[in-house]
C-alpha cells in the first residue's frame, strides 16, 4: 500500500465538529493523509458563536511534540488555532526543525460569527511565523487585520511564499478565492454563493490544502483542488444545531 502523507495539525476542539481539529482530521483523510495532532486549545462554542476557550498549557504542548516527532515525521503542516502567544512559540520551535516541510497557516482570530479565539498579541505572534509559511490563508477581515500598518508586500518580504485569499466575506452572488505571491494574483477561482451560514469552512480548506501540499502537487494545483474540495463539502453542508451548517466533509 503506497503510504500515506502525514500532516501535523495544530488546532483546536471545537465540540459542535464543525471546525476545528475534527474538521482537520476528517478534510486530511477525505484527501488520503492521515493527521497527526497537537491540540491546542478547548473552546466552548456552538454552531452560532464561540462563548470561551482555554489554551494549553504550552510547556506540556512542548512535550507531546517532542515526544511525537521523535517518532513520526511530518510531510506538511497545517497550523489552526493557536490561541496564545506562547503557543505560537512552541509551533515557531517544530517549523524551525523541519525546513524544507510545507506549513499551511490559517490565521484563525475569530469564529465565523461572534466570538474571539485568539489571546491577547495573538497576531503580533502569528506574523513570526511568516517566515516559515507556505501557503496563508486569511479570509477578507483576518487579511485586514494581518495588513494593518503593514504592506502585503511586506508580508511577502518577511518570507511568506504565498497567499490563498477567502473572498466570501466580499458581497456578490459569485465569491472571488485568489491564490497571490509576491508576483501578484496567479490564479482567481470563482464559486456560487451557496445559501446559508458554514461552521467550518475556513478550516476545511486550510487542511485540504495542507494534506495535498504533503503530496507534492504546486500551489496552483493544491488551490485550485482544495477549493473544488471545499465547495463540495458545503454543497453537501448539513444542520446539527439551531444556525450554521457544518461542511458534509466524507465524499
Ligand atoms: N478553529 C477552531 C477550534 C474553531 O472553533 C473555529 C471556529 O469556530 C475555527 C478554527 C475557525 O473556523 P472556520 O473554519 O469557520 O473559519
Amino acid at each position: 500500500m503506497k503510504p500515506k502523507p502525514i500532516v501535523l495539525v495544530m488546532a483546536g476542539h471545537d465540540p459542535t465538529g464543525g471546525a476545528g481539529i475534527q474538521a482537520d482530521i476528517e478534510a486530511i483523510q477525505a484527501m488520503g493523509g492521515h493527521a497527526i495532532s497537537l491540540i491546542t486549545a478547548l473552546t466552548r462554542q456552538d454552531t452560532r458563536s464561540v462563548h470561551d476557550f482555554m489554551a494549553v498549557d504550552p510547556a506540556q504542548l512542548r512535550q507531546q511534540a517532542n515526544t511525537l516527532l521523535h517518532d513520526c515525521t511530518p510531510n506538511a503542516f497545517k497550523l489552526g488555532m493557536l490561541a496564545d502567544p506562547a503557543i505560537v512559540s512552541v509551533a515557531k520551535e517544530l517549523l524551525e526543525q523541519y525546513p524544507q516541510v510545507p506549513v499551511i497557516l490559517d490565521p484563525v482570530l475569530a469564529g465565523n460569527l461572534q466570538g474571539s479565539l485568539a489571546k491577547p498579541h495573538l497576531l503580533d505572534a502569528l506574523l513570526t511565523l511568516l517566515p516559515y509559511t507556505t501557503l496563508l490563508t486569511p479570509n477578507i477581515p483576518e487579511l485586514q487585520a494581518i495588513c494593518a500598518g503593514t504592506s502585503m508586500d511586506q508580508l511577502f518580504a518577511r518570507g511568506l511564499k504565498a497567499m490563498l485569499i477567502k473572498g466570501a466575506h466580499r458581497r456578490g452572488a459569485m465569491i472571488v478565492n485568489e491564490l497571490v505571491t509576491a508576483e501578484g494574483v496567479m490564479h482567481r477561482h470563482e464559486a456560487i454563493r451557496l445559501p446559508g451560514e458554514f461552521h467550518g469552512s475556513g478550516c476545511t480548506l486550510a487542511s485540504a490544502c495542507a494534506c495535498l501540499l504533503a503530496q507534492g502537487l504546486t500551489l496552483a494545483e493544491v488551490a485550485a483542488k482544495a477549493l473544488h474540495y471545499t465547495q463540495d463539502c458545503l454543497s453537501r453542508a448539513f444542520a446539527i444545531g439551531h444556525y450554521q451548517l457544518i461542511p458534509g466533509r466524507q465524499q
